[in-house]
């Protein structure tokens, strides 16, 4: 168990394209990936279906569920579990922490397990943490974490096998917990960090809560750390959770939502019984129709819908790593964020943290949309206006929003405006992040973010005489600009 395994490729804003190497079974996975779990007591798919028909190259187990199983228990000793699972791929064991939570207690100790998941051959093990629900007090929270941390600490006498150990990161709803929890399992030199106990947060749609919980523990992580997002299988969610900084994702939803007739898309979940329509040409929605799916006895019926729910997941993990290759992933998060409010509330969290997430945001990309009010708070603006000192400026400028005006009589340097940037020398106008498609009419905000690159360029050059040519601009926001600043409206 060493850090060292994973491989930065291409990244966009937190969101990483990498090479993880799993040393036990000797593969190596792609990120950002999916791991869909597997009952070992139902197969809605099969393990060997989920490597040849959808590509899967990890998948997770409960070793719990197979330890309290007399013949599952046998089977898996003798066979091993990539045998017992006839999985070609990775495997990463579960510990139990999901049927502690439900029922409040089980027989096994956390070394037990870890030592159990070790002796089936499990490529990635998870010891027994507590996983504390949201919104409890601080001090119970951190008892918790505590419990957490001495299993995790006694799980190290597996530290020289091949098998890696997940170290889950706890803390409840408590930032500072979660933070302090990941810094000390990346100390350790744990090498994958599953974010717990975030399916309460995912069924009650607090994307909010859940991309702070995320920022918070990618604070207190190096850039080689795997994070996972335990729980998380419902794609309209992967393209923010990438982009805030998760690796991993594992869906259970895919059979889950199934079994219930639920059909998951990248904008939310339809129910089958309600679709005359697929939308969707996975092989699945191209070969039947709903009112055909229908008709099918209820285990192809759920089997087929699991299917198109696995295709759909994988399909938006394709999608995010084209657009973490064209640094598009924000507008990626953008369109998404428009299928439900709480998607909204968790885009506007992930930016509100646009400064921790400039830190690893590359500096050139192809282009940028400014599609939405939230486009003017992207880390992309952020940085724009933290490199304006950066820039030189004459004794006598003329600021202007008339994109046609090159000269100007009466000023020796001529800046135009772009919004939500604000000013720039005309000599960068074709240099990212100037060259952003944005709307002929822009918004208030995205106005408001121009005006404040304005204020910080004059600002920085109190000596020079700034002069302001705009276009109607709202007076709300020309009345926050500098008292220095001289301003013309070209429109009267
Ligand atoms: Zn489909």
């Amino acid at each position: 168990m060493t850090q060292g395994l994973f491989e930065i490729d291409s990244c966009d804003a937190n969101g990483r394209i990498g090479h993880f190497k799993i040393p036990r079974s000797n593969k190596v996975i792609e990120t950002p990936n999916l791991l869909p779990v597997i009952n070992p007591k139902i197969h809605t798919i099969s393990p060997s279906d989920l490597s040849s028909k959808f590509g899967a190259q990890i998948l997770i187990t409960n070793s719990y569920i197979i330890y309290k199983n007399d013949r599952l228990r046998t089977e898996a000793l003798e066979k091993g579990l990539h045998k017992f699972l006839d999985f070609p791929g990775a495997i990463m064991t579960d510990s139990g922490s999901f049927q502690l939570a439900e029922y409040g207690s089980i027989d096994v100790t956390s070394n037990e397990i870890i030592q159990f998941q070790n002796d089936i051959g499990s490529d990635i093990a998870t010891p027994l943490d507590i996983p504390t629900p949201p919104d409890v007090p601080h001090l119970i929270a951190k008892n918790e974490l505590k419990t957490t941390f001495d299993r995790l600490n006694s799980s190290q006498f597996l530290l020289n096998s091949k098998m890696l150990i997940s170290a889950p990161i706890q803390g409840s709803t408590h930032l500072d917990l979660r933070e302090l929890a990941a810094r000390e399992a990346y100390d350790l030199g744990f090498d994958i960090f599953p974010i717990g106990a975030a399916v309460p947060l995912l069924t009650q749609y607090r994307f909010h809560d859940l991309i702070n919980i995320i920022m918070a523990t990618k604070r207190g992580l190096g850039l080689d750390a795997v994070v996972h997002l335990f729980g998380a299988g419902h794609p309209m969610m992967f393209a923010s959770a990438v982009a805030a900084g998760c690796d991993l994702f594992d869906s259970a939803a895919y059979a889950l939502y199934a079994r219930r007739g639920s059909y998951l898309t990248v904008q939310g979940t339809e129910q089958l019984s309600t679709l005359d329509h697929f939308p969707c040409s996975c092989p699945i929605c191209s070969t039947y129709s709903p009112s055909e799916i229908r008709t099918l006895p209820s285990k192809k019926r759920e089997s087929l819908i699991a299917e198109h729910n696995l295709y759909v997941s994988f399909e938006e993990l394709k999608r995010i790593k084209v657009a973490i290759k064209e640094g598009s992933l924000m507008d990626l998060v953008d369109i998404r964020s428009k299928s439900h409010p709480a998607m909204i509330d968790g885009y506007r969290a992930l930016i509100n943290h646009s400064s921790q997430i400039e830190r690893q945001d590359p500096a050139i990309k192809k282009t940028l949309f400014c599609v939405s009010l939230e486009s003017s708070s992207r880390p992309e603006v952020l940085r724009y206006h933290n490199r304006i000192h950066r820039f030189k400026v004459d004794s006598n400028v003329l600021l202007t929003t008339d994109n046609s005006c090159f000269s100007s009589d009466s000023h020796n340097e001529v800046w135009h405006i772009k919004p939500p940037f604000g000013p720039y020398p005309i000599g960068i106008s074709q240099t990212y992040p100037i060259t952003a498609e944005i709307p002929i009419e822009p918004d208030f905000l995205s106005l408001k973010r121009a005006a404040d690159g304005i204020s910080i360029l004059v600002e920085l050059h109190p000596t020079t005489n700034f002069t302001f040519s705009h276009s109607n601009w709202p007076k709300q926001i020309l009345e926050a600009l500098p008292l220095n600043l001289k301003i013309i409206n070209s429109s009267t």
